[in-house]
């Protein structure tokens, strides 16, 4: 049994699809978890017959703090899949490989491409983001964040590939660079747009956007309509999802169009 413990999320429909598509005799059930009911909850989730668990905000810091984190998680600052390996209770962040599995599922040869990458944004999924690309040897990433500190906080967590920029000198950045990664939450729905003007990229540019409320963002339907290679935010949500169902259930789950079309269906309601 593996649980996820808060209310918003498709985890369960993508989870529930690949048991019934695997036939496996598990459950992955949903559990919503006050912050201060979290560690007695996961120290004693093994006792509660669980194999392991997904972990969303606010607990994936309380996570790591709990578990033996592998390097992506530590790296990261955070930890959204938990398991046992022997008795111990390890944990690790899956959205770095989600984020880069997308990619390679998205557009061919997109390290290439990249040279120079724009991340706009500095929060929680801006450092899973940021660890991906450094782990696919992307030399320089300028960081346009709100608020400078934050972005500045990442130079210090990830070293000098990071480059701390405004977003005054955004217009500037695109001319230079191959990748734009939206993580910040504008353009999601009930937030404000996000209004970049796609202009100076180049036509060999890649944009994603992790956003995948709605699915297809301002950001991405500009970027097509310019011809430019995408990868959304969905992509990211499934690929994010296939290491904990190995690590649970000892099968590599596979992300396919159908399992793509049931999540758009639900995200359409
Ligand atoms: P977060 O830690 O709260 O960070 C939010 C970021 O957005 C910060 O950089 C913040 O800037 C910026 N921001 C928010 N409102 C803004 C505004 N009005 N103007 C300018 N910047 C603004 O959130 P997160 O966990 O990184 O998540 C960000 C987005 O990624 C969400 O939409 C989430 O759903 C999505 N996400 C998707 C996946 C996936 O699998 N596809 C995974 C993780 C996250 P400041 O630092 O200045 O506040």
């Amino acid at each position: 049994m593996v649980g996820w413990p808060v209310r918003h999320s498709r985890s369960p429909l993508i989870h529930g699809y690949w048991i019934e598509q695997y036939k496996l005799d598990a459950i992955y059930r949903r559990e919503e978890i006050a912050p201060e009911a979290f560690a007695d909850f996961i120290s004693r989730l093994s006792s509660r017959g669980y194999v392991g668990a997904n972990i969303t905000i606010p607990h994936k810091e309380a996570a790591l703090a709990m578990s033996e984190p592998d390097d992506r998680a530590r790296a990261v600052g955070a930890s959204n899949t938990l398991w046992y390996d022997s008795g111990r209770l390890c944990s690790t962040n899956t959205d770095v490989e989600g984020f880069t599995a997308n990619l390679d599922a998205s557009v061919l040869g997109w390290e290439q491409r990249a040279g120079e990458a724009v991340v706009l944004g500095a929060g929680g999924s801006a450092r899973a983001i940021i660890y991906g690309l450094i782990e696919r040897e992307i030399a320089t990433i300028h960081v346009v964040n709100r608020t400078p500190e934050r972005a500045e906080a990442l130079r210090a967590r990830f070293g000098a590939a990071v480059q701390p920029a405004n977003w005054s000198a955004l217009p500037h950045l695109l001319g230079r660079a191959g990748l734009v990664v939206n993580t910040t939450s504008l353009g999601m729905t009930g937030q404000p747009p996000l209004a970049i003007d796609l202009a100076p990229l180049s036509g060999h540019a890649v944009v994603a956007d992790l956003v995948y409320a709605p699915l297809e963002t301002s950001l991405l339907a500009a970027a097509r309509a310019r011809g430019l290679a995408t990868a959304d935010g969905l992509g990211m949500l499934l690929y994010q999802a296939v290491r904990g169902f190995q690590l649970w259930f000892g099968v590599r789950p596979e992300v396919t169009p159908q399992l793509r079309a049931l999540v758009e269906t639900d995200l359409a309601k």
